[in-house]
């Protein structure tokens, strides 16, 4: 791989378009360029590291006994509309007709086509467990595409589906993939947490999200910092321990109170003095049923996932300043739970035991105070409906909570029978009953990966990425293309790097060092080798991105003779990290009398 024959557009301007790292960095590294709001086109450097996360992922998916195959993209709506997926994934799906008229969508997961496949061959229990899975472009129109890689609405996935027989069986099935997706995020070189997570449109009881921990994530890790416990959640999802007590008073009389424009917690609870855990706040959402009230106290936030899965809807919408009028004959800002004449009234659990609290009163400028739960209005349903995040205790351990930003790269679910159910997916057991197979599904983002790694691995100057996933491990640079001695001892190394198994980009351009030395920073190889006035004695710079440390290495003998073993040792040691994260801690200089076999020979160890 020569640079001077490479497709390397590196640009020196930060594209106005892309707001965070990655974008800007794989825009400008000249990895991808965009073809349409969220579509993409890998350039060469983009396709070889998106290689090597495939090759990781197949090397653990086939490690836990998973099959490779290719399910179509193109799909037809009838599958869809048996699963009833059709209409629940709305203008996510891309849909198509084909010249007859016929339905059809692009393949946004495969749940549906697999099952049907499954269907077509699986006569007998003794044809299970099958895990099977592909690696390919899947299509979902993203109402915000955005971040370049990170949220496409053409990506790359890797999807495995397990067949089991029975609840012992996808447990089993669940563990591997779990075990594989670490194995596989380790040997990334990534820093990520797996976490508990709702399952959403997918279906299922349980289901964890591996997530990269990166400031730009999009999601939220909440978790406990005591190591023991380990308990950690998507926000979405995660519990804490309710405060169950209330203020110690005596239950007051109920009474208004004017409140002149004021809407908000901090108006209302400034005015009257008192902290926001002392108000209850309530929401109104529109379900497909009806209204429903969400009350949570002062200080919290309701977490509408929770609430829609405690009704059992797919989407939940804040009801407008119309419906909160007709519902309430008040303006916005003024609502309460008593005397409220919605479908269904949903409490927080920490608001059952507050004492005394304020509220709307339902009247346009006008709070109650002294509300009593239990006494002054009867929630339909009382369950755990806010966000927890960091600040409040820990469930299991009572420890107080922390929460990080995070990027979902994995996520395995526990189907059960969701498809199997809708699209008759059986099989016959010894005794020739006929039962339903227990499925899971388990996804990887391969291209948002490789945008989740950057976030984690960059400085000022560009990508550092780690060993295992770089998409060149070494760059040769010859500092002066006009110096014979540093061309043909860089096209030396350059070529016996390759003979040693290690891939290399030789930068044979008439640009000035700094140039070179700049788009290196910036592409992110591992490591360097500078070719330069030491040339003449056989000598090398060899640089490591991460850390900046330099060594000069000798790569032939004084007389350009047999090749010095050291150095290639030197250069396998810094470029076959299994996980990216190997480092060279110290290499020895030269000594004049030890033979070239046993000098420089590099230690290494395992760091971050
Ligand atoms: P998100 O919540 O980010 O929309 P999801 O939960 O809908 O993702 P899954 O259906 O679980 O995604 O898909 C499996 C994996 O595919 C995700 O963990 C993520 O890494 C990746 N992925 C999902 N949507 C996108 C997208 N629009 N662009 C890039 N990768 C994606
Ligand atoms: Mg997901």
């Amino acid at each position: 791989m020569r640079f001077s024959e490479y497709l390397v557009p590196t640009l020196r301007e930060v594209p106005a378009e892309a707001e965070i790292v990655s974008h800007q960095l794989l825009l400008r590294a000249g990895f991808i360029r965009k073809a349409a709001s969220g579509v993409y086109t890998y350039l060469p450097l983009a396709f070889r590291v998106l290689a090597r996360i495939k090759a990781i992922v197949r090397e653990e998916m086939d490690r836990a006994g998973g099959q490779e195959i290719g399910l179509p993209i193109i799909q037809p709506a009838e599958l869809w509309l048996e699963s009833g997926r059709w209409n629940v994934y709305g203008p996510e799906l891309f849909r198509l007709k084909d010249r007859h008229g016929r339905d059809f969508c692009l393949g946004p997961t495969h749940e549906e086509i697999i099952t049907e496949l499954v269907k077509g061959d699986l006569r007998s229990y003794k044809q299970l467990p099958l895990l099977i899975y592909q690696i390919q472009n899947k299509y979902r129109d993203e109402r915000r595409p955005r971040f370049g890689l990170m949220r496409g609405r053409e990506f790359i996935m890797k999807d495995l589906y397990s067949f089991d027989r029975d609840e012992a069986g996808l447990d089993a099935s669940y563990r591997k993939m779990y075990d594989a997706y670490t194995r596989i995020f380790e040997r990334c070189g990534l820093e990520f947490r797996p976490v508990e997570a709702d399952s959403g449109p997918i279906g299922g009881s349980v289901s964890h999200e591996f997530m990269v921990l990166a400031d730009s994530g999009e999601g939220t890790v909440v978790y406990c910092p005591d190591a023991g416990c380990g308990y950690a959640a998507n926000i979405e999802k995660a519990i804490g321990r309710p405060a169950l007590s209330g203020a110690d008073e005596e239950l007051a009389p109920r009474e208004e109170v004017v409140t002149p424009g004021l809407k908000t917690v901090d108006q209302v609870t400034a005015f009257l003095g008192v902290g926001a855990e002392r108000l209850v706040k309530t929401l109104l959402y529109e379900a497909p049923d009806g209204v429903v009230a969400a009350l949570v106290r002062g200080d919290r936030e309701v977490n509408e996932i929770k609430l829609q899965n405690l009704i059992g809807v797919d989407q939940l919408e804040m009801a407008d300043a119309e419906i909160v009028r007709r519902v309430t004959r008040a303006p916005v800002g003024f609502t309460g739970p008593v005397g409220l004449d919605v479908e269904t009234i949903v409490a927080d659990e920490e608001v059952m035991v507050m004492v005394n609290c304020i509220t709307g009163a339902n009247k346009a400028d006008t709070h109650y105070r002294n509300v009593n739960p239990g006494r002054d209005f009867k929630p339909d349903l009382t369950a755990d409906i806010r966000v927890v995040d960091d600040g409040q205790v820990c469930a299991r351990c009572g420890a107080v909570l922390q929460s990080r930003r995070g990027i979902e790269v994995g996520q395995v679910f526990k189907l059960g029978i969701k498809y199997s159910k809708s699209l008759h997916l059986t099989y016959l057991d010894e005794q020739g009953e006929e039962r339903l197979v227990v499925m899971g599904c388990y996804g990887i983002g391969v291209s948002r990966t490789m945008a989740a790694a950057v976030e984690q691995n960059y400085d000022a100057d560009g990508i550092i990425w780690p060993v295992s996933i770089a998409p060149v491990k070494v760059v040769v640079v010859p500092v002066n293309m006009k110096e014979q001695t540093q061309v043909e001892l860089a096209e030396r190394v350059y070529r016996d790097l390759w003979a040693a198994g290690i891939d290399a980009m030789l930068d044979d351009r008439a640009e000035r060092p700094g140039v070179k030395f700049k788009d290196a920073d910036l592409v992110g190889y591992p490591v360097r080798v500078t070719v330069g006035k030491k040339a003449v004695d056989g000598e090398v710079e060899v640089l490591r991105r991460r850390t900046r440390e330099m060594q000069v290495v000798p790569v032939v003998g004084p007389e350009w003779g047999t090749p010095y073993p050291s150095a290639r040792t030197f250069l396998t040691a810094s470029t076959s990290s299994f996980t990216g994260t190997t480092c060279i801690s110290r290499v020895r200089r030269r000594s004049t009398s030890t033979s070239p076999s046993t000098a420089f020979l590099p230690t290494v160890t395992r760091t971050g």
